[in-house]
């Protein structure tokens, strides 16, 4: 009998364990089940969608010259894999892991029902495994880094098959555009394709420009106005190549990489996180900020369109999130920034960001966005101290903004360097350019009585 090869964020050939396996089998039925049903499952956001169907499209591509190609059907994972399983007389379901509390009910569910075999290989060391002295999972991201990397490097990746042999008869498949995966009207999504090109041989293009850039990777990925990091979080996330294969490459590479390295161990830290902690994106790692008294949304709900549609009068603030809203992907430095301002100057519980972000980045992650934005409001299980207020006006000059307001705030492309960080106290606040929809010091003062008053 074919034997089943599930995709999920994994949609790739090469260093593809699930893959090799099913591959030696015999006939492969590869499917990808587009999931809103499992139980707890989130639904993917926009921006997401937008790439997913573009890389679903670039993996039949890459399996018909193989030989095969993809089969597409919707529903709740286990029900779907197990009327297919039905269908073409396949008892076996070959996947690699994934951690999401959703995904993992899944697993569950589909292995009661067929013979499920998981692999290894969409992060550095399968998340769960790295223990502490006393035998728990890590929390704290230095100690796991120093642990993790005793185990590098990892295991080289492995090549793709050569062929994949189809079965005897294909089973239906939905149709892609039937998905409606793609924005209509109106179509935000339209400037995305001049930065981004979903599918494994762009996420192994991408690696090889940024071979050259790396070197300079530990002072440049903190610039926002130059292209000073790698862009590869899209294709890591759906996992169109694999972090072994990343990491394999870059350690060759000329200069230290250890700095880039050390990213992309953040990425299994986070993994590490939400296997421990599964409601991550939704409840606080630390208790005490259950207490917090968080503005109403119904009486923030201007500052939070402000903040969501880049019009909030601090310049570096509106050029991330307008940087976001263009082309589905922020600088890391400007997403502490903006993250940081919606949190603490504007006091909306980062939640609504979290999920602001999951709507709107073509790298949205569950693991990274959670602790990422749990990291900066000071309610994770390691964070940055919520009494650290970061000074928008202040960084923004420090990390050598201007040239990235000009390119997405127009309105101020005229300002010199001199005034461009901070047009209101300069007195060269154009019209057209929103004055500061609150001042840093007020801001700071009831951000830090908010937190006082936080009980534990
Ligand atoms: P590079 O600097 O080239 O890093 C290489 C890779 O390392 C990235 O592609 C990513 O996979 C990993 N990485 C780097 N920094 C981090 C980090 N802090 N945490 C986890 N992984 C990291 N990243 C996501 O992939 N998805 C998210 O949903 C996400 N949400 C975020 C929300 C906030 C509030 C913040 C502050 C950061 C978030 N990040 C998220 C982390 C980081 O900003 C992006 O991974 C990075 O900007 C992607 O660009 P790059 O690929 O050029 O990164």
């Amino acid at each position: 009998p074919p034997t089943i090869l599930w995709f999920r964020r994994d949609l790739r050939l090469s260093d593809q364990a699930a893959l090799i396996a099913a591959a030696g089998e015999g006939p492969v039925i590869p499917v990808y089940v587009l999931d809103d049903e499992t139980p707890k499952h989130r639904k993917m956001g926009g921006a997401s969608r937008w790439w997913l169907n573009h890389s679903l499209a670039s993996l039949d591509a890459s399996l018909r010259a193989k030989g095969s190609r993809l089969i597409l059907r919707s529903g709740n994972s286990a029900q779907v894999l197990t009327e297919l399983a039905k269908e073409t007389g396949a008892v076996r379901v070959h996947a690699l892991h994934h951690y999401e509390p959703w995904w993992r009910n899944a697993e569950r569910a589909v292995a009661d029902a067929l013979d499920l075999c998981l692999h290894d290989g969409n992060y550095l060391l399968p998340p769960g495994t790295l223990r502490t002295g006393s035998g728990g999972l890590y929390k704290i991201y230095t100690p796991f880094w120093r642990a993790l990397s005793e185990h590098m490097p990892p295991a080289p990746p492995q090549p793709a098959p050569a062929h994949i042999a189809a079965p005897g008869k294909w089973p239906e498949s939905d149709d892609l555009s039937g998905w409606n995966l793609l924005p209509s009207k109106p179509d935000w999504a339209k400037g995305f394709s001049a930065d981004w090109t979903p599918g494994e041989a762009a996420a192994r293009e991408r690696v090889a420009d940024f071979l050259d850039e790396a070197a300079d990777y530990d002072h440049a990925r903190n610039l926002p106005s130059r292209e000073g990091t790698s862009r590869l979080s899209p294709h890591l996330h759906f996992g169109e190549i694999s972090p072994a294969y990343v990491w394999n490459r870059l350690a060759k590479a000329k200069g230290n990489a250890t700095v880039f390295l050390k990213e992309i161990a953040w990425r299994d830290y986070a993994q590490n996180i939400i296997c421990q902690f599964p409601a991550y994106g939704r409840e606080n790692g630390r208790a005490a900020f259950d207490t917090m008294a968080w503005r109403d949304l119904r009486e923030a709900r201007g500052d939070f369109a402000a903040w969501k549609e880049g019009r909030t009068g601090y310049p570096i603030v509106d050029a991330g999130m307008r940087q976001l809203w263009a082309t589905g992907w922020m600088h890391n430095r400007v997403r502490m920034i903006a993250a940081s301002f919606l949190i603490k100057h504007l006091l909306i519980d980062w939640r609504h960001g979290e999920q602001w972000f999951w709507d709107t980045l073509v790298d949205a992650d569950y693991g990274n966005n959670s602790v990422n934005w749990q990291w900066t409001a000071g309610s994770g299980v390691d964070a940055n101290m919520f009494v650290r207020i970061m000074a928008p006006l202040t960084q923004s000059p420090k990390f050598e903004a201007a040239d990235y307001i000009r390119e997405w705030v127009p309105e101020l492309a005229g300002l010199p360097d001199a005034a461009i960080h901070d047009p209101e106290t300069a007195g060269r606040r154009p019209d057209g350019y929103p004055a500061p929809i609150i001042g840093h010091r007020e801001a700071r003062e009831r951000a830090l009585l908010a937190h006082r008053k936080m009980k534990g």
